[in-house]
């Protein structure tokens, strides 16, 4: 039987790749968005669409407006114009802890988990509609507790499945930096979205954890959510996306599937700047270790395991090798 994955990838196979190309079904669609700050254009997106279950890359140079078309969607920058609509409602002037709840959220590039607080209360923090929250249930402890219990529960499953459950006590400033991503993928997974977005989620992490994040955003989209994702690292683009999405100095230049973005000239004009002629995926110096990670044989198979002492992140080779390593992304 089809997944909606599938039915979604397949529908991408038939699409024309053109900036701005109509979607069958999509979920986030955003016109005429216009963010500028002086005279530095940060954004000036014409139409772009993103396809419902599909895995999109938003990709480009440094200061393409990626990070900025991402705080805008989520309403954590303002732009001078533009409309956007979220399945099918209209976002503008929609506070952002209003659009996780109606299932849009988003991760930073700088992860923003509250280090002096636990694991698992960082994790409680990223559920919706909490009736202890408001001051008049928040009184009346029998009618929240069930809830909380619910809360507790959930966030507990998905520290599991972000190999995170050993961590749930500590304090979330103790994790490594691929730990905080790990944790910042799973606490937006509490307000259960329908789509998610996610800003460079694999900057700063070695590579044994990159193939550990790359197989959560593709259990993702098999779960049926949507994945947004802006990522520099080429390999990881081509390798886990069913369509890419390229923006250069606020524009979108170029769509299509990887392998029609990888031979797009203009891409290659625009990303690579000086390395024309060159296939993105050829290209050494934006390939930060993953292409050495598939070479050593890792498969996606990987996770993060509790040591005597530390956790370490391990995955497994195709010749059923374990390679591990001790977790040195940045803290
Ligand atoms: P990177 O890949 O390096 O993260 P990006 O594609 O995400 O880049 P943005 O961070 O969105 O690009 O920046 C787009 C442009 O807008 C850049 O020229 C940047 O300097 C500018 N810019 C972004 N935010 C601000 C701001 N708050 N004030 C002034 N200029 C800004």
């Amino acid at each position: 039987m089809s997944t909606s994955a599938d039915i979604a990838t397949d529908w991408l196979e038939g699409l024309s790749p053109e900036p701005g190309a109509t979607k069958p079904d999509p979920i986030l669609v955003a016109d005429d968005v216009h963010r500028h700050y002086g005279g530095v254009v940060a954004v000036d997106v014409d139409h772009i669409e993103v396809q419902r279950h599909s895995i999109t890359a938003l990709i480009g140079p440094n200061g393409a407006g990626k990070t900025t078309f991402f705080n805008v969607m989520t309403a954590f920058d303002q732009p001078q114009s533009g409309n956007w609509r979220f399945n099918g409602d209209s976002m503008r002037g929609v506070k952002p802890y209003r659009m996780a709840s109606r299932g849009m959220v988003r991760t930073f590039q700088l992860t923003k988990s509250l280090a002096k607080m636990t694991v698992i209360e960082n994790m409680r923090l990223g559920a919706k509609n909490q009736i202890g929250e408001r001051w008049y249930t928040g009184l009346m402890p029998f009618m929240w507790r069930s809830q909380e219990q619910a809360i507790t529960e959930r966030a507990e499953e998905l520290l599991g499945r972000f190999n995170l459950a050993h961590m749930r006590d500590e304090y979330a400033g103790s994790l490594s930096g691929g730990q905080r991503k790990l944790l910042e993928m799973a606490r937006a997974l509490m307000t259960d979205p329908k789509l998610i977005m996610l800003d460079e989620p694999m900057a700063g992490v070695n590579p044994a954890l990159k193939q550990v994040i790359n197989s959560h955003i593709r259990e993702l989209r098999d779960d049926g959510m949507t994945v947004l994702f802006v990522e520099h690292d080429m390999d990881m683009v081509h390798d886990i996306s069913d369509w890419v999405v390229v923006m250069a100095e606020g524009r979108v230049i170029a769509e299509g599937r990887p392998d029609d973005i990888a031979a797009n000239p203009a891409v290659i004009d625009a990303y690579l700047g000086a390395h024309q002629g060159q296939s993105l995926l050829e290209e050494g110096e934006i390939d930060d270790g993953f292409g050495e990670a598939l070479d050593a044989g890792l498969t996606l198979e990987g996770g993060v395991i509790a040591g005597d002492d530390q956790p370490f992140i391990f995955a497994d080779r195709k010749d059923g090798a374990r390679q591990s390593t001790e977790d040195e992304d940045e803290r």
